[in-house]
């Protein structure tokens, strides 16, 4: 298959720029498309078919259910059984944005959306390309992360060919996305509303709208526990992972830099290449060229930002060893920490 690509400014573009794109949805094809978490890839989130050829394009387990992306709120009744009035005023307050509300389905919504489950997952993003292809083609788009399943979450349009080049039909190029993370995932068929997957939305911005907030037990776990069956599917995968063998190295800076210090020195003498992700503040501290900096510690939207895009150069450098630092900011530090810890399989030392 021949992938298209297309180069849309999402500050200013027009709306025959997308047409291309919304005949392709609407005919069962696949679009990859900037949001302003991650890019999304796209198809007929009501067509078995078109969420069948999602599955095939990343390589996804059937059971890990997509997201359905809604460009008017009128739509969401469409999918969803019971709103009721937290889901509404989370809506309010975040929509368009990125937060993932969880509902009981309704019938037209097929399995091979959701995973087999009888909820469904919805979300209306606002980056202006996404909610303009929504509209604009009158479908609803089931759209995961367009990476290979496993891989790092794609950032940029170039993320997407290195996965799904030559596997579907279209790419529309925006640019570098502002979050970097996947929307936060809260589930709204309980009384109290439960965070399934922390996002760039925080546990304390949805109590300031609806009071109490769970958070889901497996989410707070340092290593999956096989008893506790993770209700976000997703998070039961190995996912985000470089090849190389990622170590997360928590404790202070003092403790941390000389240790990774050391191993680097072993790893040089058996001639393997180990490399260090760190920030701004702390590169210039490790002896190795191999250093890379996420962002600054300062802001952690950077680091954020900067997190996927990290991981898949660890890729392209050959890295067989990377040494992480820990970073628990206040507001992302969950969301960040989440990722990272996934991404090294739950590999992680204290110092
Ligand atoms: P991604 O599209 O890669 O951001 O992943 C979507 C994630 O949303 C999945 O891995 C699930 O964890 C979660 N999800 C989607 N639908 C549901 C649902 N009905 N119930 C629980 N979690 C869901
Ligand atoms: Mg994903």
């Amino acid at each position: 298959m021949n992938t298209e690509i297309q180069i849309v400014n999402p500050e200013y573009f027009q709306d025959v720029q997308l047409e291309k794109a919304c005949k392709v949805l609407r005919s069962g094809g696949l679009v990859a498309f900037p949001t302003e978490t991650v890019y999304g890839l796209g198809g007929d989130a009501l067509s078995s078919d078109a969420a069948q050829k999602i599955y095939a394009a990343k390589g996804r387990p059937s059971d890990n259910p997509l997201i359905v992306h809604i460009g008017r709120e009128e739509d969401l009744h469409r999918v969803a059984k019971q709103v009721d009035g937290q889901a509404r005023r989370l809506m309010e307050a975040f929509w368009p944005g990125p937060l993932t509300l969880i509902f009981h389905k309704k019938k037209v919504v097929p399995e091979s959306t959701t995973g087999g489950m009888q909820t469904v997952a919805v979300r209306m993003p606002s980056h202006p390309i996404a909610l303009a292809l929504i509209r604009n083609s009158g479908v609803l788009i089931a759209a995961p992360s367009a990476n290979a399943s496993g891989r790092p979450s794609p950032t940029r349009a170039s993320h997407v060919q290195e996965d799904l080049q030559g596997r579907i039909d279209m790419i529309i190029d925006g640019g570098q996305v502002g979050i970097g993370i996947e929307s936060t995932i809260v589930d709204m068929t309980e009384d109290i509303p439960v965070i399934l997957r922390p996002g760039y939305i925080t546990k304390s911005m949805l109590e300031e709208v609806v009071g109490q907030v769970r958070v889901d037990p497996a989410m707070m776990e340092d290593k999956p526990r096989k008893d506790l069956v993770a209700k976000a599917p997703g998070m039961k995968y190995r996912h985000y992972a470089p090849r190389g063998r990622l170590t997360i190295v928590e404790g202070t800076l003092e403790n941390v830099v000389p240790y990774i210090n050391r191993i680097l020195e072993e790893h040089d003498r058996r001639g393997e290449i180990a490399t260090v992700i760190a920030t701004e503040e702390s590169k210039s501290r490790y002896r190795t060229s191999r250093v890379f900096s996420i962002g600054s510690r300062q802001t952690e939207g950077s680091i954020a930002a900067g997190l996927y895009d990290i991981l898949r150069q660890m890729d392209a450098v050959g890295a067989e060893y990377i040494y992480a630092e820990s970073f628990q900011g206040d507001r992302l530090g969950a969301a960040i920490m989440n990722r990272m810890l996934k991404a090294a399989g739950y590999h992680k030392i204290n110092i």
